[in-house]
C-alpha cells in the first residue's frame, strides 16, 4: 500500500468518528454544551432586555424603574425542572442568570403589581396585591390544528406543503391587528417546530384586561366547528364581515388556488373531495358532483390539473343560477375558509398571566432557534432551513472576528435574524419614548393646575 493509500484510509477512519460523534451527542443539533456557548456569545439578552423594558430603562424621570424587575420569567431546566415566578431587575442578572442555570427553554410571563420572586413576603402582608397588570397581546398558531385540512404531513411535522397555511395566518392577522386595531409594533417570531407565535407590543395592547383580550381572540375565531364536523365556517349574514371580506380577497382566496389546492392535492382522491363535498348544504348538487368524479377517473388525455379542473366545476355549480338556493351562495367562501383561515390556540391570547416561549430560545426537539419572522417578507421564510444551534456553533467555530468590534452573531445565520429584531425594536423604543415624555407633560401639566 503507498503511503497516499493509507492517509486516505485514515482520514476515513477520522470522518467516520466524527460522524459517529455527532450523531451520539447531537441529534440535530441539542446539546448543554452547546447551549451553553450558544446563551454566552449569541443570544441576545441585551436586546430582550430593552424590548421588554419598554423604555424603562434610562435615566428620564419618568421611567418605571421597577418596571422590568416586575416581570415574570419561567425557564425549563434538563429532566423538565420548571422555575416558575423568576425575575430580573436587570440586563445583568438576567444574562448571569441564563448563562448559570442554562435553561433549555425560557418563557416570559406577565408584569405584576410588585416583584414576582417576592410575591409570598407581599402576600403575607395580608392585602392581595399581586396580580398581573401588563402583557403583550398574544397569539399562537400551531400547524397541528390543521391536521385536517393537510395531508403532507400530521401533528408536529411541517413541511413546505402546509407552512403557507402559516403565512396566511401570518397574513391575516397582521393586516387586521394593524387596520381594525390601529396596532403597530407586532413581533413574529417562529416557534422552532410547528407554528408560530404574534406579540402586539403596542402600550394600549399590553394593558388589556383579560375580558378585552377574549373578545379580540373572539374577533378571529371563525373555525367552530367541531372535530368531526366538516363545515366549519359559517358564514352568515347578508354581507361577509369587512374584516372577513378583505381576508378573503386578499389572502385566502389566493392562497388557497394557487398553493393548498395544488399542493395538498385537495381533489386527487375520493375520501380528500368527499371531505369537501360535505360542506355543500345541498345533496343534490353534492351528489351531481360526486357522481361526475367517480365516473371520471382521472381521463390522462385531460391536460388540467385535476384538481384545478374539480373545483372549477364545484365552483360552477355553485355559482351559476341555476342554484339560487340560500345557504350556497357562501358555499366556496366557506370551503376556502374552512381549508385556509387562522386556526388560534384561544386560551393563550386570553389570559394576561399565560407565559409563551421567549423568541431566540432554542427548540429542543428541533434544536432550531426560535427566529423572528418578517410579516412582509414571510413568503420567503422556510422553517426547514432556520438556523440550527449545532449549525450556529459551527458557524463559530469555522471563522474568526473579521474586527475587534465585530459582534459574534453578525458571522453566523443568525445575523438576519437579529436584523429583523432590532429594526423591530427600534420602531418600537422610539415610540415607548414618545409615550414616556408625553406621560411627564401629562403629569406637568397637572401640577401646574
Ligand atoms: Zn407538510
Amino acid at each position: 500500500m503507498s503511503k497516499d493509500e493509507n492517509l486516505v484510509e485514515d482520514k476515513m477512519q477520522i470522518d467516520q468518528h466524527d460522524s459517529d460523534r455527532l450523531q451520539k451527542n447531537v441529534p440535530d443539533g441539542f446539546s448543554e454544551d452547546y447551549l451553553k456557548v450558544y446563551y454566552g456569545k449569541l443570544f441576545p439578552c441585551v436586546d430582550i432586555y430593552r424590548w421588554l423594558s419598554y423604555g424603562n430603562d434610562g435615566k428620564h424621570p419618568a421611567c418605571d424603574q421597577s418596571y422590568f424587575g416586575r416581570r415574570e420569567f419561567s425557564f425549563t431546566l434538563e429532566n423538565d425542572i420548571y422555575l416558575r415566578f423568576l425575575s430580573f431587575n436587570n440586563v445583568v442578572e438576567m444574562e448571569s442568570s441564563i448563562r448559570k442555570k442554562c435553561p433549555f427553554k425560557i418563557d416570559i410571563g406577565p408584569v405584576y403589581t410588585v416583584d414576582p420572586a417576592k410575591r409570598r413576603a407581599y402576600a403575607q402582608g395580608g392585602n392581595n396585591v399581586f396580580s398581573p397588570i401588563e402583557r403583550e397581546l398574544v397569539f399562537d398558531i400551531d400547524m397541528s390544528d390543521y391536521d385536517d385540512v393537510r395531508y403532507c404531513c400530521s401533528g408536529a411535522d411541517v413541511c413546505l406543503d402546509c407552512w403557507p397555511l402559516m403565512n396566511v395566518a401570518i397574513k391575516v392577522l397582521d393586516m387586521s391587528l394593524r387596520e381594525d386595531f390601529g396596532f403597530n409594533h407586532i413581533l413574529w417570531v417562529y416557534s422552532g417546530r410547528r407554528g408560530v407565535h404574534c406579540w402586539v407590543c403596542d402600550g394600549r395592547a399590553r394593558r388589556l384586561r383579560d375580558e378585552q383580550r377574549a373578545s379580540i381572540a373572539e374577533y378571529f375565531h371563525v373555525n367552530k366547528g367541531g372535530e368531526n364536523n366538516a363545515k366549519k365556517v359559517n358564514l352568515t349574514g347578508a354581507v361577509l364581515h369587512p374584516f372577513l371580506a378583505r381576508s378573503y380577497t386578499e389572502v385566502l382566496k389566493d392562497s388557497f388556488e394557487k398553493k393548498m389546492l395544488l399542493s395538498q392535492k385537495l381533489f386527487a382522491s375520493e375520501d380528500r373531495f368527499q371531505k369537501i363535498l360535505q360542506i355543500i348544504p345541498d345533496d343534490s348538487i353534492a351528489s351531481e358532483l360526486l357522481d361526475k368524479w367517480q365516473g371520471n377517473r382521472r381521463s390522462s388525455i385531460s391536460k388540467e390539473d385535476v384538481n384545478v379542473s374539480r373545483w372549477e366545476q364545484l365552483k360552477h355549480v355553485l355559482q351559476s343560477g341555476k342554484h339560487k338556493v340560500q345557504g350556497l351562495r357562501r358555499c366556496v367562501e366557506e370551503i376556502i375558509f374552512t381549508y385556509t383561515f387562522p386556526r388560534l390556540d384561544m386560551e393563550v391570547s386570553k389570559h394576561m398571566n399565560h407565559l409563551l416561549k421567549a423568541p431566540f430560545c432554542v427548540h429542543p426537539k428541533t434544536g432550531r432557534i426560535c427566529v423572528p419572522i418578517d410579516p412582509n417578507d414571510c413568503d420567503d421564510f422556510d422553517p426547514t432551513t432556520v438556523p440550527t444551534l449545532s449549525q450556529l456553533i459551527e458557524e463559530l467555530n469555522m471563522s474568526n472576528k473579521r474586527s475587534e468590534s465585530e459582534e459574534d452573531w453578525e458571522r453566523t445565520s443568525l445575523r438576519k435574524s437579529i436584523e429583523i429584531f432590532r429594526s423591530f425594536l427600534s420602531a418600537l423604543l422610539k415610540s415607548c419614548k414618545k409615550e414616556i415624555n408625553s406621560n411627564v407633560r401629562q403629569s406637568t401639566d397637572a401640577r401646574n393646575w
